[in-house]
């Protein structure tokens, strides 16, 4: 392919390119998964053929950034979700700007330009995800303090699992990324966009002007928003499993490769994919390929140019 045809592809980090699971979150630990991960998406950027842009989760970086909040209110106001998402926005794209402009200068290409983009993602102030908080966030609290919060605050709290009491946010739907047009503009100049991490920051449109809001965008599917604004051909959403499975972790599980959009949508309806995992990157593959992509692939980080070149991980075509 002609280095002037590169395709354009839009790449989601789940939680793992960041954090492991079991690690507590120093800034060290990060920075070396950042290292780890940057390797593979700079072989991407320097075989040639792709060009690239980078969004990634932020669960437990806003989840320590909230207890930290909590613990230090005495101290220091604390800061609400948007606040938060967009400071763990920050801190996550400095170590992945930083960590990629150190790969491509190992690599004797310090000329390709690394740039992240705060994101603030629009969405319906009447989404009816607002009359049903269901994401989790944050620390876990006892049953006492979580009345306190419920009452102190207005705080949705629910009982996790037997783990403790957890606040609960709306999750709403992504309906347009308001820094669509920087982000453009920087992929004209051929820099590495790094954007909509944790989803971007939720925000809505309150006459003339914008409203950040305490929710949490599924990142997948803003994911998959912003690979339709900038106009990618490819999506890739890499994870922590090597595929899609159908019966997944039951003794008859069976990886999907190659699949079209009306499988995928069968196989959905089926309920093959939990809620709040799976069931998003899924459904982004879809809408994906249906809004236009041309192919949206699931895979695990270290096997991203193999699954790009159809040899693993799960493929989504029309
Ligand atoms: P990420 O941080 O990458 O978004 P998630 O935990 O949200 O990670 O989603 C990946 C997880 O989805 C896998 O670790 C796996 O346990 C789970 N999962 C649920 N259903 C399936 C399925 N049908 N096939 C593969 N993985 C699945
Ligand atoms: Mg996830």
């Amino acid at each position: 392919m002609a280095s002037n045809e590169k395709t354009l592809t839009v790449v989601a980090l789940g939680g793992n390119a960041i954090l492991k699971p079991g690690q507590e979150g120093t800034a060290k630990q990060q920075i070396e998964n950042v290292n780890e991960t940057t390797k593979q998406l700079a072989k991407m950027v320097l075989s040639g053929e792709y060009k690239i842009v980078v969004s990634h989760g932020n669960g437990p970086q806003v989840g320590n950034l909230m207890l930290q909040n909590e613990l230090a209110k005495e101290e220091v106001p604390s800061h609400p979700l948007d606040v938060c998402g967009a400071e763990s926005q920050g801190f996550i794209g400095y170590m992945l700007s930083q960590s990629l402009d150190n790969v491509f200068n190992q690599n004797g290409r310090g000329d390709i330009p690394v740039s992240t983009v705060l994101t603030q993602t629009l969405i319906d102030g009447d989404d009816p995800a607002f009359d049903d908080p269901s994401k989790p966030v944050g620390p876990f609290y006892t049953e006492e303090a979580a009345e306190e919060l419920q009452e102190e605050k207005g705080y949705n709290m629910i009982e996790d699992a037997g783990r403790g009491y957890r606040r609960v946010v709306p999750s709403p739907e992504p309906e347009a990324i308001v820094e669509k047009e920087p982000i453009r503009q920087l992929l004209a100049a051929h820099t590495v966009v790094i954007a909509a991490g944790g989803g971007g920051v939720p925000v809505v449109r309150e006459g003339d002007r914008l409203v950040g809001r305490e929710a949490v965008i599924d990142k997948d599917l803003e994911t998959e928003q912003l690979a339709e604004d900038v106009g990618a051909e490819v999506l890739v959403i890499l994870t922590d499993v090597e595929n899609v499975y159908l019966n997944y972790n039951q003794p008859d599980q069976e990886a999907l490769g190659r699949i079209t959009v009306d499988e995928a949508s069968d196989y959905l309806e089926e309920g093959h994919f939990a809620r709040g995992s799976m069931k998003p990157k899924v459904k982004a593959g879809i809408e994906f390929v249906e809004s236009g992509g041309k192919k949206a692939v699931i895979t695990s980080l270290n096997k991203v140019l193999e699954a790009l070149e159809g040899n693993t991980g799960t493929t989504i075509t029309k």
